[in-house]
């Protein structure tokens, strides 16, 4: 082991594999953005590219298993959105070419979505679609054409829903130079439990046909390593039926909701609103929302949906909201900030959401988020109540109010910490920035111990204290969670299953033994390697 060359990235999977390295090139580069003065050619010229991609994609979706099979779906039908093609006409008609044309129009759309890591999926495929139809216009090749046997592990920059979409049994490991932790490559291969490396600088170094032993839990890649060089693999085996502590989902749409309720989550710990409102113009009336919301709340899994009024706003952005230009928005007019200048929508929201509770039978918990005083809280619980039969709570996703938990008692009925937010607030970090994922880790021991301090303050106040931030999605570290006292977790879908095996594994106070490691350390990577230790021991 000692001569082996070791690189480092971010680890997803909790086990090792080895293989032989099968490098994707990046596709050829797009042609420069230009002009062109003949509009009805290049209306032509898209409208063709596009019924060709549609083509492509109805193919490749009829090969494609479940998950992928829906990424193409949701191509299609970003594929065939009419907003998105008469946006491009009227670029065509400013003179632009087809290609460039379309590729502005994919721009403007997604700044619709924002650069939240929530929409990152929505985003990818968007430029997903966008390279699709540059590329057929071009005359570029995009498909990768993947072995279909042998044991490989594949090398590249980072890759699409579209391209992941194409993976083959042959594929046993990943590795990308870019991408993070909430890239699509990582998502795609947590769900199909593919052991990735992901943000990995060096694998630009890689041949193809090296070997290479690609080690998520020690969070690197050993060229030329065997399994007897990996960090001991991570287990769950269930002791009982049910988890330790509740494990809900997330969701933020109506497919969402139908993929939540084939899982083991016990109800909805997270229904992000504002998905439903990103690309309208103006609010929706209060028919609509009700008719989305008993939809959502019908097809979603048994248990309680714990919903959240809209949080719009810095990385959020909702144009019927919008609250102009602001010098630093993620300290701005955001989440329930909104009251003051958006009052009558957010009581139309509540509004919706009693007439869909009521006509649905379901059990409907109302959150608010970005709550950073108790005078906030007590003015959301209040307004609340007094339009619906919910249980209330808010988010905890500042620091402001995580010192303030104990003073909610008699106002909140449930808390749901919302680690996102509350790392970026806590460390000063922009959760945005990729050069900061080192602040952003939810092992970082301040986190830990405010976690700790507010599931401890909510213990004594009676207050459920939930956690739906992505830390919750990673088995390891919702073990970690329940063990400091937090009553439940809610994870995306695809994770809800292992977070709920690897809470079922063990009981109450070994999860307890284990958040003590991570209380104890001093940096986040003796908190994460002393917690892995102890589960892979
Ligand atoms: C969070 O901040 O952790 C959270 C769940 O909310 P969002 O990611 O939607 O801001
Ligand atoms: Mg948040």
């Amino acid at each position: 082991m000692a001569d082996l060359k070791v690189l480092s990235g971010l680890g997803v999977g909790l086990n090792s594999v080895i293989g032989d390295v099968f490098r994707v090139l990046p596709h050829a580069t797009l042609p420069p953005r230009a002009k062109s003065t003949n509009a009805g050619a290049e209306t032509e010229a898209l409208r063709e590219a596009i019924a060709s991609v549609a083509g492509e994609l109805a193919t490749l979706g009829h090969r494609a298993d479940g998950a992928s099979a829906e990424i193409f779906e949701a191509l299609t039908y970003l594929l065939e959105d009419e907003e998105l093609f008469e946006l491009a006409e009227s670029n065509i008609s400013s003179g632009w070419n087809a290609a460039s044309a379309y590729a502005m129009a994919v721009d403007e759309f997604g700044e619709l979505l924002g650069g939240d890591p929530t929409f990152a999926e929505r985003v990818a495929d968007l430029q997903d679609l966008s390279k699709r139809v540059q590329s057929k216009i071009a005359g570029i090749e995009l498909l990768l054409n993947l072995p279909t046997s042998g044991s490989l592990i594949l090398v590249g920059e980072d890759f699409s829903p579209a391209d992941t979409a194409q993976f083959t049994e042959a594929i046993k490991g990943v590795i990308t130079s870019k991408g993070g932790p909430t890239s699509h490559t990582s998502i795609i291969c947590r769900s199909r439990n593919i052991p990735a490396v992901v943000s990995c600088a060096q694998a630009d170094e890689l041949e193809d046909g090296d070997s290479v032993l690609v080690d998520p839990v020690g969070d690197r890649v050993v060229i030329g390593g065997t399994l007897s060089d990996a960090t001991a693999a991570i287990e769950f085996v269930a002791m009982s039926a049910e988890p330790i502590i509740a494990v809900r989902s997330n969701i933020g749409t109506l497919a969402d909701a139908e993929l939540a309720a084939a899982t083991k989550a016990e109800g909805v710990g997270l229904f992000r609103t504002e998905l439903l409102y990103l690309s309208e113009r103006k609010a929706p009336s209060v028919e609509q929302q009700t008719e989305h919301y008993s939809k959502v709340l019908a097809a979603a899994p048994t248990g309680p949906i714990v919903v959240r009024t809209i949080d719009a706003g810095s990385d959020k952005p909702v144009p019927f909201l919008s609250m102009g230009e602001e010098e630093n928005p993620a300290l701005g007019v955001r989440g329930y900030r909104l009251i003051v200048e958006h009052r009558s929508f957010i009581e139309s929201q509540l509004v919706s959401l009693e007439g869909a509770r009521q006509a649905t039978g379901r059990e409907v918990w109302v959150m608010a988020p970005m709550i950073s005083t108790v005078q906030e809280a007590a003015d959301f619980c209040e307004l609340a109540k007094s339009i619906g039969k919910f249980k209330v709570g808010i988010m905890v996703e500042t620091p402001s109010i995580s010192a303030m938990i104990g003073d909610l008692k008699g106002i909140v009925d449930f808390v749901s910490v919302g680690t996102n937010d509350l790392s970026q607030y806590l460390f000063a970090a922009d959760r945005m920035n990729p050069a900061l994922g080192a602040l952003l880790t939810p092992w970082q021991p301040a986190l830990i111990r405010t976690l700790a301090r507010i599931a401890a303050d909510g213990k004594a106040a009676g207050i459920s204290v939930g956690v739906c931030g992505e830390s919750a999605s990673d088995p390891t570290f919702a073990i970690v969670l329940a063990g400091l006292g937090v009553t439940s977790v809610s994870a995306s879908p695809s994770q809800v299953n292992v977070v709920a095996k690897a809470l079922s594994s063990l009981n109450l106070v070994e999860a307890k033994a284990i958040a003590d490691l991570a209380l104890s350390a001093t940096s986040a990577e003796e908190s994460k390697a002393s917690v892995l230790a102890a589960l892979a021991g």
